[in-house]
């Protein structure tokens, strides 16, 4: 069975049967058969699905956000926002699809040679609960833009918001069976991912899962892009405006209760406004609401689900009991639902699980420093390498900088998040492959030569 529960009062909303393997063989079946008409569309008759499927997302932003907090916790304006984050996505593709995925005429000894695109059949994608519409839209947009058939395994958490979404496409029209979610367990998707049907993966999740569903693809020989974990550094050097860094780091750290794979985790800050940062950045966190994410007051709902504050929870304790100094915050609320109140950790250095490991909560991590070359090097010293944010009152040195740090991303005075126009992914265990921008429609396509002699 899988279940919806609310994460804010711990009732079940809702219960699915999982797709029998008769369910999943038409899905697929008919994925390919969608796919082999779509294929043969242009890239411009093929876009006006993504601007009515942006119709579609405004008309009932009020429901869809209502089902992302209903189902993971999320304030509710942050889900309205996420609703239409989706919608201006799809516009971008709506919009420029048709240049990115042009024939491109190079010159070479042929009579006439060029790159064109084409897609590369049914792709799987694999996403987390944190973002449930925009994570799937943002891989499926470009991707369907492209000509592929696009199927959902979504994390089962968030199983309305998985049916809605495929629905909204529906709504804008696309043509049966090109889009689908699949109502399975996690245990089946290896055999999905094997399935010769399947050409391509996408998963956005764990670096744990994205590690066991990248082998499975691999045995397969399948092009994957993988959006993993991030324990993005919050570099704050000696001259940097101080207020707005704090203010900043409050939003970076706690927007969706610190459940974004970008939410910056570790402040690493130089020793001169060190305290003067810890002390504005406690304040800013310690005058967030948290409380029910449908009122429009609340600034931090409920974690998604129990086992994950478990693990925040245990993160913090080893972190103090390895020397960190607790700020604020620091153990579950005792109430209904599974809260976690807004905590920083003061003092952590490398060693401590809050520095080492990824903190998907509420959780925010200092770091003290006396160099800005100390502060780069501690910024690279994780296994991750998604985003990071530099402030400095330097831009000339910040441009410097920028390129001393291993990410996929750096925001200089800034908070990070992504953007339809600029391509978003990870290195070292944060992934790889990119999503948005040109970047992101280039990854499920065939980059196919033609060459006239
Ligand atoms: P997760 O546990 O890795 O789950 C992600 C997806 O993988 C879910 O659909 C899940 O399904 C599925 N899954 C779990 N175990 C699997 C297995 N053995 N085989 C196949 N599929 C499996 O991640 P999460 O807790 O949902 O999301 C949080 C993580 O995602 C964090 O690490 C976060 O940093 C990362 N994330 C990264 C990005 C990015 O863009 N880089 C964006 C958002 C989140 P079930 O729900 O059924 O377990």
């Amino acid at each position: 069975m899988i279940a919806s529960t609310n994460p804010a009062t711990g009732s079940e909303l809702a219960r699915f049967t999982p797709h029998s393997e008769r369910e999943v063989e038409a899905v697929l079946a008919g994925a390919v058969a969608a796919q082999a008409d779509w294929r043969r569309r242009t890239a411009t008759e093929r876009v006006p699905l993504l601007q009515r499927l942006s119709d579609v997302l405004r008309q009932n932003k009020d429901a869809y956000a209502q089902l992302i907090t209903a189902e993971m916790g999320k304030p509710i304006g942050q889900a309205e926002a996420e609703i239409e984050k989706c919608a201006v996505t799809c516009e971008y593709y709506a919009e420029h699809a048709p240049a990115q995925l042009a024939d491109r005429p190079v010159d070479s000894d042929a009579t006439e040679s060029a790159v064109v695109y084409e897609p590369l059949g049914v792709v799987l994608t694999v996403m987390p609960w944190n973002y449930p519409f925009w994570q799937f839209v943002r891989c499926a947009a470009p991707a369907l833009a492209a000509g592929n058939a696009v199927l959902l395994k979504h994390a089962n958490n968030v199983p309305q918001c998985a049916l809605a979404v495929e629905r909204a496409v529906q709504e804008a029209g696309a043509p049966e069976g090109l889009c689908r979610t699949l109502l399975v367990e996690v245990d089946r998707v290896g055999g999905i991912v094997a399935d010769p049907r399947i050409a391509a993966v996408s998963l956005t999740g764990s670096t744990g899962v994205g590690a066991i569903v990248a082998s499975q693809a691999a045995a397969a020989l399948k092009k994957q892009v993988l959006e993993l974990g991030g324990s993005d550094p919050f570099v704050v050097l000696a001259d940097a405006d101080v207020a707005r860094a704090a203010a900043t780091a409050v939003a970076s750290r706690f927007i969706n209760a610190g459940q974004s794979c970008v939410n910056a985790k570790r402040f690493i800050v130089q020793d001169t406004v060190a305290e003067e940062f810890a002390a504005a950045f406690t304040r800013g966190a310690q005058a967030l609401v948290v409380g029910d994410p449908t009122d429009r007051a609340t600034s931090i709902g409920p974690m998604a689900r129990a086992d994950l504050r478990e693990t925040l929870h245990d993160q913090v304790e080893r972190s103090i009991a390895a020397g960190a100094e607790l700020r604020l915050g620091g153990k579950p609320i005792d109430s209904l639902g599974w809260f976690y109140p807004p905590t920083v950790l003061d003092h952590v250095t490398p060693g401590m699980a809050a520095f080492d490991e990824e903190t998907f909560g509420p959780v925010a991590a200092i770091t003290r420093v006396a160099t800005a070359d100390d502060a780069i090097a501690l910024a690279n010293r994780t296994e991750y390498g998604l985003a990071a944010t530099l402030w400095t009152g330097d831009l000339s040195r910040a441009r410097t900088l920028v390129r001393q740090v291993d990410a996929g991303a750096v925001f200089v005075n800034g908070m990070v998040a992504s953007d339809a126009r600029l391509p978003f992914g990870g290195i070292k265990k944060s992934g790889y492959g990119r999503e948005l921008g040109p970047e992101g429609i280039r990854e499920f396509v065939n980059v196919k030569t033609v060459w006239i002699g």
